[in-house]
């Protein structure tokens, strides 16, 4: 499956907030939001025309993908999966996309990022009720088991993730065994802790139009 290669920062100062893509580094004074909080470009210092209507709800949209690292044929499918099932398309789409495996591994502290969940998930680290899964895109259901590979819970890297984590906290819908590298979906999660600063409305008129 495709992937955004290009800078990752740049993603940031063009949704002017930080969307916590680079794990640490977020966190400190490096940060590209901190030092330089306008958009990329030749022009991202002038003072532009405020988003109205289609530009607001394309910002909105490129966020969402942005935060979770995923490009708009995907998006796309899962907008539509999220349009046929019952309830509110919005609230479906970010529990769609919360439910993926990078996102949860991520969420329970195994990585720094999505994107480092993504690349530890394809590289065979992570396992589903004991038997290894490389797809990143896979939906978690409730009662799964997420672990870290036995093998791999000595990786220096990981290892850090899960110190830095603690502090960082986990989803109501989840629970972590730290000691042990594996976490549990309880259920699957609802709209109100989904904490990531999303409009989902927007997307949906978006794609509405
Ligand atoms: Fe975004 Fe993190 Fe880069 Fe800051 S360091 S601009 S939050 S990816």
């Amino acid at each position: 499956m495709a992937r955004y290669t290009g800078p990752v920062c740049r993603l940031c100062r063009r949704e002017r907030m930080k969307l916590f893509l680079k794990g640490d580094r977020c966190f400190k004074e490096k940060c590209a939001i901190e030092r330089r909080a306008y958009p990329p470009g030749q022009h991202g210092t002038r003072r532009g025309r405020r988003a109205q209507g289609y530009g607001i709800q394309l910002r909105e949209k490129q966020k969402v993908k942005r935060i979770y690292g995923v490009l708009e044929r995907q998006f796309r499918l899962y907008f539509k999966q999220a349009d046929r099932k019952k309830g509110i398309t919005g609230e479906n789409l970010l529990v769609i996309l919360e439910r993926r495996l990078d996102n949860v591994v991520y969420s329970l502290g195994f990585a720094a990022s999505r994107a480092q969940a993504r690349q530890l998930t394809r590289h065979g680290h992570i396992t589903i009720n004991g038997k290894k899964v490389t797809i990143p895109s896979y939906q978690v259901r409730a009662d799964e088991v997420v672990s870290v590979r036995e093998a791999s819970r000595t990786n220096a890297f990981i290892r850090a993730s899960v110190e830095t984590a603690r502090g960082r906290g986990v989803p109501e819908w989840l629970e972590l065994d730290p000691e042990n590298f594996t976490g549990k979906v309880l259920r699957l999660p609802t709209r109100e802790e989904i904490k990531l600063p999303i409009q989902e409305q927007l997307i949906v008129e978006l794609y509405s139009r």
